[in-house]
């Protein structure tokens, strides 16, 4: 099964992609976890990125299509693929569809997760991952069961993005309105949209993506 999380910064889309990976065997594609590793390996492409990013801006379709590209058609994914964060403008849309049918495959469905701006802010702020594994916290709402240790690799070591402020939030979410939501009514159109409610808690947010997954 091939699905796109879409929503807005903060909005849960890799939290709920982490669950997807570990009990159905998905493949996570995110562009922005792909450009932050170009990044901190310090190739060309990733030192071109790193202003816009920290900025809050879009990255060109034509670097993050690529990138995609790559993956579609090297990647093995049994349980299917999960764009996170992909696509963001309707010329990323063309292409992925485009691209899906080129590797034999198509998008079985697009889950909107829909969450307030106001705790957007709160969800941003409030983000940090483990240095060592990825895995992904929140200052209150989902920390380690152990304080400083993290659940998964027993790390201690744990770190914040340069992007998560508030004056990056307003420019991510500029784009998200402006280049992002026109998505809604495209996957709509095609009738492949469900949209969930993503402000309530974790694990209920879960259970909306599990039945829209049975659904589709
Ligand atoms: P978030 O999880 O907060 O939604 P991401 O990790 O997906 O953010 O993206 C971080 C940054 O990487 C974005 O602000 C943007 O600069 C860049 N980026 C990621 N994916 C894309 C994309 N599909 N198109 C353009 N820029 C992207
Ligand atoms: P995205 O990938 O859409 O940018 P994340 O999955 O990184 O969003 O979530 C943003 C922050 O909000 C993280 O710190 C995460 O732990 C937290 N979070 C995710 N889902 C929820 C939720 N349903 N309720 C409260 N906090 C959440
Ligand atoms: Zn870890």
């Amino acid at each position: 099964m091939n699905i796109i999380l879409l929503g807005p910064p903060g909005a849960g889309k890799g939290t709920q992609a982490a669950m997807l990976v570990e009990e159905r065997n998905m493949v996570q594609l995110s562009t922005g976890d792909m450009l932050r590793a170009a990044r901190s390996s310090g190739t060309e492409m990733g030192k071109m990125v790193a202003g816009v990013m920290d900025r809050g801006e879009l990255v060109t379709d034509e670097i993050v299509i690529g990138l995609i590209r790559e993956q579609l058609e090297t990647a093995k994914a049994d349980g299917g693929f999960i764009f996170d964060g992909f696509p963001r403008t309707l010329a990323q849309a063309d292409a992925l569809g485009e691209l899906l049918d080129s590797v034999g495959q198509s998008l079985d469905t697009v889950i909107e997760m829909r969450v307030d701006d106001e705790a957007l802010v709160s969800r941003i702020t409030g983000r940090y991952t483990c240095a060592n594994c990825g895995a992904g916290y929140h200052d209150t709402a989902k920390k380690p069961a152990k304080e400083g240790v993290c659940d998964k690799c027993g790390g201690t070591e744990f770190k914040r993005r340069a992007d998560d402020n508030e004056e990056s939030l307003k420019t991510r979410l500029m784009a998200y309105y402006k280049d992002t939501s026109p998505l809604i009514g495209y996957y709509y159109a095609k009738g492949q949209l469900q949209t969930i409610d993503g402000l309530a808690a974790i694990d209920t947010v879960k259970a909306s993506i599990d039945k829209a997954l049975s659904d589709s």
